[in-house]
């Protein structure tokens, strides 16, 4: 799906947000800038959470009160032995929704089962739109694009 701007990547996370349910995942891949963060504050927004949402690259995760919790996770600066003092266990499918920003980076030791969102530039310029495309790897991921599905403008 072609995203032209900032505010339809919000807008994109919205859709989403709006679907979510206690226990799903998302994963988020796509390098410095691509629009994680962004489309993690879309998500935020559709799920009815008013608070600030910004990249948690040094405190590897905020948590967001909203209804359910979410857990925001960032691993750009991730140290692999770090991925187990964090205890995802305790947060990765447990009562709330989790969202990974670069989870290509711990992907060897995350669970698979979530729905992986890959965020690409066009042309490796930042100006530019971006392509999202979704991996369902879940039951629970599917159900979530299906749903999805019904959202998307058949101009996508
Ligand atoms: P990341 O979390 O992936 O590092 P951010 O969401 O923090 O990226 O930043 C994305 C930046 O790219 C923002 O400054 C945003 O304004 C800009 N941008 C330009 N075009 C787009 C687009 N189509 N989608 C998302 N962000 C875009
Ligand atoms: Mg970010």
């Amino acid at each position: 799906m072609f995203i032209a701007d900032e505010q339809a990547m919000e807008a994109l996370g919205n859709r989403i947000g709006k679907l979510l349910q206690s226990g799903d995942i998302l994963y988020l891949c796509g390098t410095l800038g691509a629009g994680k963060t962004t489309l993690t504050r879309g998500v935020l927004q559709g799920m009815g959470y008013a608070g600030r949402v910004t990249s948690p690259t040094f405190t590897l995760m905020n948590i967001y009160p909203a209804s359910p919790p979410v857990f925001h996770f960032d691993f750009y600066r991730l140290e692999s032995n770090e991925l187990y003092e964090l205890g995802l266990d305790d947060y990765l499918g447990q009562e709330g929704v989790s969202i990974v920003e670069w989870a290509e980076i711990g992907a060897d030791l995350l669970p698979p089962e979530a729905l992986w969102v890959y965020i690409l530039l066009k042309d490796e310029d930042y100006d530019l739109g971006r392509v999202v495309s979704f991996e369902a790897r879940s039951p629970a991921a599917h159900l979530l694009m299906e749903r999805l599905q019904e959202y998307v403008d058949p101009g996508y």
